[in-house]
C-alpha cells in the first residue's frame, strides 16, 4: 500500500539535493513540505509522491498504544487495529504471540510494520537494507528531517519485511494502564454505531452509542466536570476528571446539564442526546482518557 516506486526514490534524493548544503539538518518538516508542494507544480516532482508524502506524515503520528485486556488475543488486536500480528510483535519483542497477558502494554505502529528504536551507529540505508523497504518510505513515514539517525529514537518502519524470530525493539512505554480506570457505568444504553479505533484512515477515539434526542446521559463515575460547553466538532461536551489519570467525554449533546467544576455522582444526569457538533444523527460520542490518550471504552465498561 505504501510501497514506493523507484521514480519515488529518485525524487526523494531529489528533495535532498534541494537542500541547501549544510543545512538539511535545519530544515523543518513543515520547509520541506512547503518544498514539495511548489515542486509538485514543477517537472521534478510528481504530485503522486507529495500526496504520499503527506499521506505518510498523518501516519508518522500515529503510533499506537493499547494495554492488553483480559481474553484478548493478538489476532483480534491486529485485527482491530487493521494491521499485522507480526507487525505488533516484532514492535514490541513478542516470541510467541500466543503469549501475551493482560496489562501488558504493546506499541505499535497505525500502518502495518515496525516499531524500531534506533540504536547507536543505525544507519538509514542499512535499515532499509534489513526490512527491505525503500529508504525514502522510512524517510516519508517519519517525516525526517536529516538522514542522520538519533540512537534511541522510534521510527516507524511501514511495510518493514518481519524476519524470524522477531527482532527485539525496546520502547519506552510512557503509556497508561487501564489500572487506573475506575469502575464505571454505561452513560446510555443504546446502539454501538461506531467503535472504537481505526475508521478508515482516521482514528475514532471513542464509541457511538445510538439514542433518540432528549435521552439522558449519565456520568460514567464519580468526578469533577472540567470541561463543558461548544467544542467545535465535538459539539456540546461534557468532559469529567475521576482521578488524577482517568477522564471521560460525552459528546454531541442537546443540553449540558452540570457546570464547569461542578461535583458529579457515578449515575448523575449530566446532559441530553443530541446531534450538536460534526454528527450525523442522535448519539452519543462517549470517550475514554487515560493520562490524556482516549482507551476503548469497551474495556473498562461493564
Ligand atoms: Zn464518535
Amino acid at each position: 500500500m505504501f510501497k514506493l516506486s523507484a521514480p519515488g526514490i529518485i525524487a526523494a534524493v531529489l528533495i535532498l539535493a534541494l537542500l541547501p548544503a549544510g543545512t538539511a539538518a535545519a530544515q523543518s518538516i513543515e520547509d520541506v513540505e512547503a518544498m514539495v508542494t511548489e515542486l509538485a507544480n514543477s517537472d521534478y516532482l510528481s504530485p503522486e509522491l507529495c500526496l504520499r508524502y503527506k499521506e505518510y506524515k498523518e501516519q508518522r503520528e500515529q503510533v499506537i498504544t493499547y494495554v492488553v485486556q483480559k481474553g484478548d488475543t493478538l489476532t483480534a488486536i491486529a485485527a482491530a487495529f487493521g494491521v499485522s500480528v507480526a507487525s505488533i510483535a516484532a514492535s514490541n519483542g513478542i516470541a510467541n504471540p500466543h503469549l501475551i497477558y493482560p496489562g501488558q502494554e504493546l506499541k505499535f505502529p497505525a500502518v502495518t510494520g515496525l516499531l524500531y528504536t534506533v540504536a547507536p551507529g543505525d544507519e538509514l540505508e542499512a535499515l532499509a537494507e534489513k526490512y527491505q523497504i525503500d529508504v525514502e518510505t522510512i524517510w516519508f513515514a517519519n517525516a525526517l528531517d536529516s538522514s542522520e539517525l538519533q540512537p534511541g529514537s522510534t521510527l516507524i518502519l511501514p511495510g518493514a519485511k518481519l524476519p524470524e524470530p522477531p527482532p527485539f525493539a525496546s520502547v519506552v512505554s510512557r503509556s497508561p494502564s487501564l489500572r487506573s480506570v475506575p469502575g464505571l457505568i454505561w452513560p446510555l444504553r443504546g446502539r454501538i454505531t461506531s467503535g472504537f479505533g481505526m475508521r478508515g484512515r482516521s482514528f475514532h477515539g471513542g464509541i457511538d452509542i445510538a439514542g433518540p434526542t432528549g435521552r439522558p446521559i449519565y456520568a460514567a463515575a464519580a468526578g469533577v466536570v472540567t470541561d463543558c460547553g461548544w467544542r467545535g466538532s465535538y459539539g456540546y461536551m461534557v468532559e469529567i476528571r475521576h482521578n488524577e489519570q482517568t477522564a471521560t467525554l460525552y459528546a454531541h449533546a442537546s443540553e449540558i446539564l452540570v457546570k464547569k467544576g461542578e461535583r458529579v455522582q457515578q449515575g448523575q444526569l449530566i446532559a441530553r442526546v443530541g446531534s450538536t457538533g460534526n454528527s450525523t444523527g442522535p448519539h452519543l460520542h462517549f470517550e475514554v482518557r487515560v493520562n490524556g490518550r482516549p482507551v476503548n471504552p469497551r474495556l473498562v465498561l461493564p
